[in-house]
């Protein structure tokens, strides 16, 4: 069966789904969309998408912030979501992204006319199987900050600054990279925000250090404080605290929980941190429907 896509309304092959060059979505990445998960429990046998109404939240403020005419009732923006995954009939572990994007023949002023996509696709662990964690530079690049292109709207275009930072990592031979905002302290990753754990303690940047208002980020900070009983900071990260943290890692809905086992070279860890164990084991199983008391995180497909 060729994978079914939510197109303009209909579901439709994927191949079938375009949009003209000249569109602003096209020319000027005038864009903005969701990246969720999905988590197929073979027990249950049900699928369940990760904390929906919480990515439905954030697209809406997305969407308000670039000033799109927007038509979509959250229950469009949720029923349209639960209606592809069921349409491709998917008994795995997906990705879904959820764009809303600026059509027609405007510019990068316009805005209208928006239309919708909605496409979920197969996807296992982020990481490969061969690697316990990323090795890491901070980047060159700095992020973009809020009196530019701000990093809380999660509109296409900002992920050329992502690009900048993860292309120049890569051809200096690491894994990704972690950018510094414009006051020089630690942001964010490319695709995912960051933690380091330094004397038992679960630091973050706070939301004002130039990133996405991540919804894994606020997972963990519960899961830390509820399951745990971590204590979790939000403040400002220097970058030498990275070098000589216990424990990095990056978190977001795709990569989910990832170690960071150096940066620039400053070796962390061989192998994840006792921590962040803890918080990827309990993290894999609020997702997948194994921990009953986050239940309302989930919504079932099937
Ligand atoms: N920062 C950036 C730049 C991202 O692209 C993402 C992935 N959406 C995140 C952080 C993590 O956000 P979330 O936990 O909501 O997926």
């Amino acid at each position: 069966m060729s994978r079914l896509i939510w197109f303009k309304g209909d579901i439709i092959p994927v191949d079938n789904a375009t949009v003209n060059v000249l569109s602003p979505t096209s020319q000027f990445g005038a864009n903005v969309f969701e990246g969720l998960r999905g988590y197929w429990n073979s027990g249950t046998k049900q699928l369940y998408i990760f904390r929906l109404d919480e990515h439905i939240d954030r697209l809406k403020k997305s969407a308000k912030m670039m000033q799109f005419d927007t038509h979509y009732s959250d229950y469009d923006l949720k029923k349209s979501v639960i209606d592809i995954v069921k349409a491709n009939a998917f008994k795995e572990d997906i990705v879904i992204r959820q764009t809303i994007f600026l059509d027609g023949f405007g510019n990068w002023a316009s805005k209208g006319p928006t239309e919708m996509f909605i496409a979920p696709m197969a996807k296992g662990r982020a990481i490969p199987p061969n690697k316990n964690g990323f090795h890491c530079s901070i980047s060159s690049w700095e992020r973009i900050n809020d009196n530019s292109i701000s990093p809380r709207v999660k509109v296409g275009a900002n992920y050329i600054n992502s690009r900048m930072g993860q292309l120049d990592a890569i051809n200096n031979g690491f894994d990704s990279t972690i950018f510094l905002n414009s006051r020089g302290t630690v942001s964010e990753g490319p695709g995912s925000c960051v933690f380091i754990v330094r004397d038992n303690q679960l630091i973050t940047p706070p939301l004002t250090a130039s990133v996405l208002e991540s919804i894994t980020r606020f997972t963990i900070m519960q899961i830390a404080k509820e399951v745990l009983a971590i204590d979790v900071i939000e403040r400002e990260v220097d970058r030498t605290e990275l070098y000589i943290a216990d424990e990095v890692f990056f978190c977001g809905s795709a990569v989910e929980i990832i170690p960071v086992l150096s940066v620039d070279r400053y070796a962390i860890s061989e192998n994840i941190g006792s921590i962040t164990q803890l918080i990827k084991s309990a993290y894999l199983e609020i997702v997948r429907g194994n921990n009953k008391k986050f239940a309302h995180w989930l919504t079932k497909v099937y």
